[in-house]
């Protein structure tokens, strides 16, 4: 069996990687370098606490993978478990927080809901007063998404991927219904499978094959400070839920801050966006933090910054499906596929090999829910 993966990010990587593992002859196309996408932009965020029961299944699945990655890829990606935290201003977010820790624990997970002297245990520099509730997991954390990126991308090649950067898939074939390779400048790739993991250009790829699909690329932003409190290494990755902004421990002190602020979020070209950040933004996003936590006082410094996409879905889910035959979408990710890349490889894999997926139920991010109010809205976004 054959199969081409449009995309080289972590997406396209871990199911080239686990579609080799399992026979078949992958050829990965990438129009411009491994990681010039979404990937290398991203916080590198690994969670369990989600709202809705696919998303745990995920990171759950995930995280298995993450948790043994070092051994398994031979390769450190600074995985640390430092949990994650998240903060209710109001009563109505806070109003959320037991039934959504009540699913997750059904699953495996072990959250709890904090009061917010509890939650000031967990990341010192909080301000109690500030929030009426906070929820907790040891399991949550984050990683290097450089070091995981490149891990997936030489275990593919070490299983026999053909990594073909500097190649951008310009259509889609189709005979009748079933999708039936991809062209390149250098020629046709004949295809049993192709596999859409084009990150915020998947839409794209979709239309270049007549399918419609909602995946809308919105800017987002990080600004790694110099806080004039060190962050501690220890701290969770710490959300202020009502206002969106978050920070977590970098190195050596520094924090990578992050939010979005504006009303405004206009659907961005991925080929033209700006991928630096704006100075206006960082220093939004410094006073946010600033205002729930002392470690932002006037002396911290802005030291450098970036913007990138989100593949953004109208409930903020994933599409993972075989949409037509001998097309499978795995994008959409709204912000959190990289730390579902290990799940969704293994996914698309056995979508491929054995027509369905039984690592986690993915019947709730098949596309045709939109539409049908059969959407459910992930709400734990950051
Ligand atoms: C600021 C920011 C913070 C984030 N934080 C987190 C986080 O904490 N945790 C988390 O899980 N996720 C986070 N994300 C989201 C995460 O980065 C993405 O969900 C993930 O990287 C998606 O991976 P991907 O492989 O689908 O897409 P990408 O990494 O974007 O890869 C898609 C690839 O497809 C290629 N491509 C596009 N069109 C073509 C074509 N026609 N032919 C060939 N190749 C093509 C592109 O060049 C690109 O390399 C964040 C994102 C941003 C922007």
């Amino acid at each position: 069996m054959n199969a081409v993966v449009v995309g080289g990010g972590i997406v396209g990587l871990s199911s080239a990687y686990e579609l080799a593992v399992r026979g078949v002859d992958v050829v990965v196309c990438e129009k411009g370098s491994i990681g010039s996408g979404s990937t290398e932009r991203s916080a590198g965020g690994i969670r369990t606490q989600f709202s809705t029961p696919v998303n745990v299944d995920l990171s759950l699945e995930s995280i298995r993978v993450w948790e043994s990655f070092d051994e398994r890829f031979g390769t450190p990606i600074d995985y640390r478990t430092n949990g994650y935290l998240f903060l209710a201003r109001t009563a109505e977010t806070a109003a959320t927080f037991e039934s959504t820790v009540e699913m997750q624990n059904e699953r495996g997970v072990p959250s709890e809901i904090l009061d917010p002297e509890q939650a000031a245990n967990r990341c010192g520099g909080i301000d109690p007063a500030e929030f009426v509730a906070a929820t907790y997991s040891p399991m949550d954390g984050f990683a290097d998404p450089h070091l995981a990126l490149q891990a997936y991308a030489r275990a593919a090649a070490e299983e026999g991927v053909d990594v073909r950067t500097k190649t951008p898939v310009v259509d889609v074939r189709r005979n009748g219904d079933r999708v039936t390779g991809v062209e390149t400048p250098g020629g046709r790739l004949e295809a049993e499978v192709v596999i859409n993991a084009a990150g915020p250009w998947a839409r794209e790829i979709a239309a270049m094959a007549g399918i419609d699909l909602p995946i809308a690329p919105k800017r987002r932003q990080i600004a790694v400070v110099e806080p004039e409190t060190p962050v501690p290494s220890t701290d969770p990755l710490t959300v202020d839920l009502d206002s969106g902004s978050y920070f977590r421990p970098e190195r050596d002190g520094d924090a990578l801050v992050g939010g979005h602020f504006a009303d405004a979020d206009p659907d961005r070209d991925p080929d033209a966006f700006a991928t630096s950040m704006d100075f206006e933004w960082a220093v939004d996003a410094l006073e946010a933090v600033a205002d729930w936590t002392s470690y932002f006082g006037p002396e911290s410094a802005i030291k450098r910054g970036w913007a990138g996409l989100y593949a953004v879905t109208p409930d903020d889910n994933a599409i993972l499906e075989e949409t037509v035959p001998g097309l499978v979408t795995a994008a959409g990710f709204s912000g959190h596929g990289f730390q579902h890349a290990p799940a969704t490889g293994r996914i698309v894999a056995e979508l491929v090999t054995e027509g369905e997926a039984t690592l986690v139920d993915v019947a709730a991010l098949s596309s045709d829910r939109f539409g049908t109010g059969d959407e459910r809205t992930e709400t734990n976004v950051v």
